[in-house]
């Protein structure tokens, strides 16, 4: 339903993308950047300003750009390096062998393809050992003698810092090897005595979950800055300059590979696994010899299912091919070993383009700004929109079309754009602003002052006429099942339905004829069909004889939801009845506040829209309770139950006066103030000082999705009801 204005407008932003997007190399120049300046806050900083998830998505695309244009190729590029930062704070120590990085596997098809490599290379599934991927900081240790000599950080893989004296004191590190390691080292140059020749060990460096949070609780206490997560808050705890500082960070450590596995007798990963731990090291218990493929994916979904309950953060498995030897075979990249890969988890933020902002018309006439995006896989599902609420959200997040923005959805929570990244816009991104007029009638649009959102008033405008007919056929209201968008839309279009009231005017041979806008394989178009048009005339007869709420819920009053409705009907049983009570009358009713009454008032005062019901009325359509319909009481199952609710509702779009008349129907009382008597405060999004003092006083909290679940089932949760 976009008229010229609105098509002119996309296909100028259409130009300005295709220009912002056509110069491959400077996006590559521009990804470069972006991505050393953030791996410069994450390895030397311990500090990174974006996810982990939106920094590999920054990546992936220069990973993919650069594939696409070979003639970019550069030495120099991150894709090219192991990322890491060798501080001036520590002396160098150059690695016995290099470290390397780990590809990734972002899904289980890339980690297929991995497996496919590897059967290519060999003929078949070989070995591989499974092992959880510890999110730490990579560390080097080296032993002369069986006594730690020498402890560094990866640093960019060649080369990295010196952290001795300050790795001496994390305490599940060996400072020397028990006999039973001594005994499997294979020694190097002929004659030398196995015991005598440096081995380096290499595994990773940790901080409990538990100790992080302690660790930043003490940090914000002392109003310190706080570390984003436990891998830099190990890294940082690594990288002190003073010894006595790491020590009283709570570092933990579990080791998994060797630098030269000619150092020792083991063959295979499993034995230097079993090696280390009769040398004294931790080895995480959870790894596993894998036979088959499907070996492989089972630890892998055990991995994800485990993930929470860990005491530490992991953020993938790491799969090894299992004999040294194959390892050889299939040797290095520049960055990564090609015998191993990182299964990685999904990712709950990722970036992506932002192609539009597109403006959707609800049925009220407001106007909402939503994101149009490339789309992308955030958190298992794929996200292309996400609603930007309003202009205010829009400018306050300063998203532009054109932009590269970073997405989030963790679990089931509806994608939000969180915001651009800054230093990937194109030059000529423009500020956004809503349009002037209405994308779809092309009528002025107004905001009221103190509100946030733009409205179009127009009584035509044929968006907000196609939202209300089909909020009018939809479950919650008059419920004319099989009455979706495609046939209102179709009706509409043939001038068949402009409101409400014209659904009474159908009948089955016209409905039968009405063609679909397609055609079948024989050019002829396709028509609604006598079986569908039948059942449609039927459903639309069912629908006459709704509850009068219902059918006031389905009038689409602005700010009456379905409880509101139910409030509405009670007091005043019929339509006449309501049309006759004065706007005070309707503001008495409990729940009913001036605005809503104001709105119900004024919608059923004006012309139009009392011409729409008395037609209604004639095509005989209920518009009254009979007894015993309405003043049935709700079971007082909330009684004694005092709730504050703050923040806006989201999901369910209920204003608060309609969530506590809700509340106040099952017999809940409703305050406008936290105290400690206050059974539950239910914060919306953007809760502000009553959820903090809910939390200061101890007084149980639940989100919008709880309260639901609450007016859903009338029973309060168990544990505070008590
Ligand atoms: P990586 O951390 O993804 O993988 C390689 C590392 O995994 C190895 O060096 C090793 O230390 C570790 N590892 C853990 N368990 C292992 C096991 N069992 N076997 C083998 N290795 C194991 O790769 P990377 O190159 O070190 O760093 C890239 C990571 O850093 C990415 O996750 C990236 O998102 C993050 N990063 C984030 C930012 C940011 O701004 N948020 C910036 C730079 C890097």
């Amino acid at each position: 339903m976009r008229n010229m204005a609105d098509e002119q407008q996309t296909l100028l932003d259409e130009r300005a993308l295709a220009e912002a997007t056509s110069d491959p190399g400077a996006r590559i120049e521009q990804l470069r950047r972006e991505i050393e300046h953030h791996s410069y806050l994450y390895y030397a900083k311990d500090a990174p300003e974006i996810s982990d998830g939106a920094f590999d998505s920054l990546m992936r695309e220069l990973r993919e750009l650069e594939a696409a244009h070979p003639e970019f190729h550069d030495a120099n590029s991150p894709t090219q390096r192991v990322g890491g930062y060798v501080g001036e704070q520590f002396a160098p120590v150059r690695h016995a062998r290099r470290m390397y990085s780990l590809d990734d596997a972002m899904d289980v098809a890339e980690l297929d393809a991995w497996i496919d490599r590897v059967e290519e290379a060999f003929g078949r599934f070989v070995p591989v050992v499974c092992e959880l991927k510890i999110d730490g900081s990579s560390i080097a240790l080296t032993y002369e003698g069986g006594r730690l000599v020498q402890a560094s950080t990866r640093g960019d893989g060649t080369t990295g810092e010196d952290v001795t004296a300050n790795l001496r004191t994390v305490k599940d590190v060996p400072l020397r090897l028990r006999e039973a390691g001594m005994a499997g080292l294979a020694g190097g140059a002929a004659g030398a005595s196995a015991a005598d020749v440096p081995i380096e060990l290499r595994g990773e460096v940790y901080m409990p979950k538990r100790s992080f949070d302690a660790l930043n609780a003490a940090a914000e206490a002392n109003g310190k800055q706080a570390f984003a997560n436990p891998r830099n808050a190990a890294a940082g705890s690594l990288r002190q300059k003073d010894p006595s500082v790491t020590a009283h960070r709570d570092l933990s450590s579990f080791l998994y590979a060797v630098a030269d596995e000619r150092a020792l007798a083991a063959q295979s990963q499993w034995e230097l696994l079993q090696w280390l731990r009769e040398a004294g090291f931790h080895v995480n218990p959870d790894v596993e010899l894998c036979e088959t493929r499907e070996a492989v994916h089972a630890f892998c979904e055990r991995a994800v299912e485990r993930r929470e309950a860990l005491p530490y953060e992991i953020d993938g498995v790491v799969v090894k091919v299992n004999s040294f030897a194959q390892q050889a075979a299939m040797g290095h990249t520049a960055r990564a070993p090609r015998w191993a890969v990182a299964f990685k988890f999904p990712p709950e933020e990722k970036t992506t383009l932002l192609r539009d902002i597109a403006v959707q018309v609800g049925r009220t006439g407001k106007l909402t700004p939503v994101a149009e995006m490339d789309p992308v896989v955030v958190a298992g599902s794929t996200v292309a929109r996400a609603t930007l609420h309003n202009e205010d959200e829009v400018r306050r997040k300063d998203v532009r079309v054109g932009d590269t923005v970073i997405v989030r959805k963790a679990g089931d929570v509806i994608p939000e754009v969180l915001g651009p990244v800054l230093s990937l816009r194109p030059d000529d991104a423009q500020e956004w602003r809503m349009p002037a007029t209405c994308p779809s009638c092309g009528s002025p649009v107004i905001r009221e002052e103190g509100e946030a959102d733009f409205r179009c008033i127009s009584i035509d405008c044929p968006a907000q006429a196609l939202e209300r007919l089909l909020h009018w056929a939809s479950r919650g209201a008059m419920d004319i099942d099989g009455m979706g968008e495609e046939i209102v839309t179709r009706l509409v279009e043939a001038g068949r339905l402009s409101d409400v009231a014209d659904y009474y005017t159908l009948d089955a041979v016209e409905l039968a004829m009405l063609d679909m806008g397609r055609v079948n394989k024989d050019g002829e178009p396709i028509r609604l069909g006598e079986t569908v048009a039948k059942k449609l005339v039927a459903a639309i007869d069912e629908s006459r004889t709704r509850p009068f709420a219902r059918a006031l819920f389905g009038l689409g009053m602005r700010h009456v939801g379905k409880t509101i409705a139910e409030l509405l009907a009670a007091a005043h049983p019929s339509v006449e009845e309501l049309m006759a009570a004065s706007e005070e009358d309707l503001a008495a009713i409990d729940g009913v506040g001036p605005k809503i009454a104001r709105s119900t008032y004024l919608f059923l005062h004006t012309p139009d829209n009392v011409a729409v019901i008395e037609r209604l009325g004639k095509r005989g359509v209920r518009l009254a309770d009979e007894a015993g319909d309405a003043g049935e009481e709700l079971p007082q199952t909330l009684s004694g139950l005092t709730f504050v609710l703050t923040g806006s509702l989201v999901e369910s779009g209920m204003t608060r006066d309609e969530a506590g008349a809700a509340l106040k129907a099952r017999g809940a009382k409703v305050s406008g103030s936290v105290s400690k008597k206050t059974s539950f405060v239910v914060a919306g999004e953007a809760a502000g000082s009553k959820y903090d003092k809910a939390v200061a006083l101890g007084v149980p909290v639940l989100d919008e999705a709880a309260l639901l679940r609450i007016l859903e089932t009338g029973e309060a949760p168990q544990a505070e009801a008590e």
